[in-house]
């Protein structure tokens, strides 16, 4: 009751990937067939679902992250975005549940390069696939329910990151080098 905001949000900074360690999951490599939605990770622009695209053909990964949500029930929105808080490269907050569909938004730092650009959307969508995996998170003040039991607080209040999603953009951005 004291501090519970609207909107969750998770954070990837250059200094909490710096001191990553372990290993993690890319997850379940199912692929839905015929899926009335179509991709599940789409771009906000054009020139965004052509990042994907090209991140997507060149990391295995980052491929292997969109076929795992391809096969799940959220789908995932990535925007560039010139007006992130300071100290995020990337973060993901809850859209909206509809139609047995959870939608989920990403957004990245707009001046970032390819390679890491890339790199913050697949460390976003590995967050995306914990939620995926989650299906009590159906808004904000759930999602948040769920990195309070799962997340590594943040600096901030009501920022939260993960193992996993560290050492999934890391791998990500090997993989793109
Ligand atoms: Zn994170």
């Amino acid at each position: 009751m004291l501090y519970r905001v609207p909107l969750a949000a998770l954070c990837l900074t250059a200094a909490l990937c710096a001191t990553a360690v372990g290993a993690a999951s890319a997850g379940p490599l199912v692929r839905a067939s015929h899926d009335p939605l179509g991709s599940h990770v789409r771009g906000a622009t054009p020139a965004m679902n052509a990042l994907i695209a090209r991140g997507a053909s060149r990391s295995a990964s980052f491929r292997k992250l969109i076929e795992a949500l391809n096969a799940s029930d959220v789908v995932v929105y990535i925007e560039a975005s010139k007006s992130m808080p300071a100290g995020l490269d990337g973060r993901l907050t809850f859209m909206t549940a509809a139609g047995g569909v959870r939608y989920l938004h990403v957004q990245v730092v707009s001046s970032l390069g390819f390679e890491e650009l890339v790199s913050v959307a697949g460390h976003e969508l590995q967050h995306a696939l914990e939620v995926a995996a989650h299906p009590k998170v159906r808004d904000a003040a759930s999602l948040a329910t769920l990195y309070e039991l799962i997340g590594i607080p943040g600096p901030v209040q009501n920022r939260y990151d993960t193992v996993a999603a560290r050492i999934m953009g890391k791998r990500v951005r090997a993989e793109l080098s």
